[in-house]
């Protein structure tokens, strides 16, 4: 127990270091479910013909629907069902016949004091999320609802209404359609709600269901906490709202899991409510406390019907679903003989530019994908700027031997750079890069060997670290033109 005073669910509460230390260390586990609203990359809103888009001025894209002025009636965006059944069928849920719900409550940026939600039918039940490294994440429900409009605060501190001098509201974004996708409470480390967070929105991309950017909000991630000892009942949770990057998703719910362990062991209750995430102090604080179903009065909606998509759509949808990002690490893994899980194989799909590096290995003059999994990995430019069969002749040159892999660098941020017309050839021989003669290549290694005998000696006698020495001549000599891998091959050469 701890002897110092507890501030309970204080927001100036914050665990020290130690505390963290203590949480890993006494056997808490923390218990996270995950609650993802994504904005669907339709042309129109949910129930209405305005734009459904992101950044215009405000309050242009709205109409009678949008402002629930009375006597209006909502009409059911067709390919906003089909994007939701998408998602549902990338996250191997149960498609299925589903209803909508009045959810009412009030927020200023929603004027008809009720939020149109799919509640105990939901168009997508009982899926799962198989994160990279093969962690299940069950998948409750994924529901389609309406956004809110967006409020700005004005005047005060941070943007928040507390202490603000006045609020704007913006309806554009009201009746934007998005599906909240509900995780179950699987989740057992930051690192796995990062991950759960990542490659579902690969997968939101991949499916062109959303352009699921966190920065823009079309991607909104609330956290539910607890902490447990493992085998224990669930306790307690608090939702955390607001958490916009990935990085924020580990930070706030590692906080607050913390923030739970101490109030555990000082045996005060974790009282349930809904925080909020603040990324300046890196803490969590207490919003409100938390509603529950029956204060939001659910009723089926009258205004609109069951939407029953029936098995022949659902099974068309399906079969046009593109390959989601495992698939595409797997066979570009396969290509480029990295890992699947590996880091360039996972940010290469992620960026969406796997077709690309795949693309120089089938270009004509056959390129090597490994090399340029390499080269996009580090230049992410490469493949909005330099056409395949370029890079496939630089990897090329490179896997012959006629440039080096410091060369080829310099040549990718060149070609970048738009020189020489992003001929590989061209900015080759503008550089001077030109293969080494083999035979003046060896007598530099043969100079090495005799200006350093000891060096050469250790290296006969398998210490590998003396290699450095030798290497590193060579590459002074020739004002590094020489390839390392063929001063290594030579040396191992002349060893035996
Ligand atoms: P509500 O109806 O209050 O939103 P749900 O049962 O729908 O509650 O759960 C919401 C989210 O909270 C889900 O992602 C679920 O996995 C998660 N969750 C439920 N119980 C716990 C718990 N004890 N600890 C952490 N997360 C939980
Ligand atoms: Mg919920």
């Amino acid at each position: 127990m701890s002897a110092q005073p507890l501030y309970v669910n204080d927001d100036d509460f914050f665990p020290s270091n130690d505390e963290h230390e203590r949480w890993e260390h006494q056997g808490y586990e923390m218990v996270v479910g995950l609650e993802v609203h994504v904005e669907l990359a339709t042309q129109t809103k949910l129930f209405s013909a305005s734009p459904n888009r992101f950044g215009d001025e405000p309050n242009t894209n709205i109409d009678p629907v949008t402002l629930g002025l009375p006597g209006a009636l909502p009409v059911l965006n067709r390919h906003a069902v089909e994007l939701a059944m998408r998602l549902g069928l990338a996250l191997n849920c149960t498609v299925q016949k589903s209803t909508f719900a009045r959810k009412n409550y009030f927020y200023p940026d929603m004027p008809k004091a009720y939020q149109i939600s799919q509640y105990d039918e939901p168009i997508n039940a009982d899926g799962w999320l198989d994160l990279p490294d093969g962690f299940r994440v069950g998948i409750e429900r994924g529901h389609l609802e309406e956004d809110t409009g967006k409020s700005t605060h004005v005047g005060g501190a941070g943007g928040r209404i507390h202490g603000s001098d006045y609020s704007l509201i913006d309806f554009n974004r009201a009746g934007v359609p998005l599906v909240e996708i509900v995780t179950r409470p699987d989740i057992r480390h930051p690192e796995q709600a990062k991950s759960y967070v990542s490659e579902l929105r690969s997968i939101l991309v991949a499916i062109g269901a959303s352009d699921a950017k966190m920065e823009e909000g079309s991607m909104r991630v609330d956290a539910n906490v607890s902490v447990r000892k493992p085998g224990a009942d669930f306790n307690t949770r608090c939702e955390i709202k607001n958490v916009n990057s990935v990085r924020s998703v580990g930070r706030a719910i590692e906080y607050e899991a913390k923030r739970q362990i101490v109030l555990h062991e000082a045996g005060e209750p974790v009282i349930q409510q809904t925080r909020h995430w603040d990324e300046n102090d890196g803490k969590t604080h207490t919003l409100r406390s938390k509603e529950d179903a029956d204060d939001y009065r659910y009723f089926l909606e009258p205004d609109l019907v069951t939407v029953d998509p029936g098995p022949e759509w659902i099974e068309r949808v399906r079969a046009a679903l593109p390959p989601l990002p495992a698939a595409r690490r797997e066979t570009l893994a396969a290509a480029s003989g990295q890992p699947a899980d590996s880091e360039p194989v996972m940010l290469v799909v992620e960026r969406d530019q796997d077709a690309y590096v795949l693309d120089v290995g089938s270009a004509s003059n056959g390129g090597d994908v490994a090399l340029a999994l390499k080269h996009v990995k580090e230049a992410p430019d490469l493949s909005t700027v330099v056409p395949a069969g370029r890079l496939a002749v630089l990897t090329s040159m490179e896997s012959s031997g006629a440039v080096t892999a410091t060369q080829a660098k310099t040549i990718v941020e060149s070609m970048i750079a738009g020189e020489h017309e992003r001929d590989p050839e061209a900015i080759a021989a503008a550089l001077g890069f030109e293969a080494m003669d083999t035979s003046e290549l060896e007598s530099m290694v043969d100079q090495a060997i005799a200006d350093q005998p000891e060096a050469w000696e250790k290296f006969c006698a398998g210490e590998g670290k003396a290699m450095g020495a030798l290497v590193g001549a060579v590459m002074k000599a020739s004002k590094g033109q020489a390839d390392g891998k063929a001063v290594t091959a030579l040396l191992h050469q002349k060893k035996s």
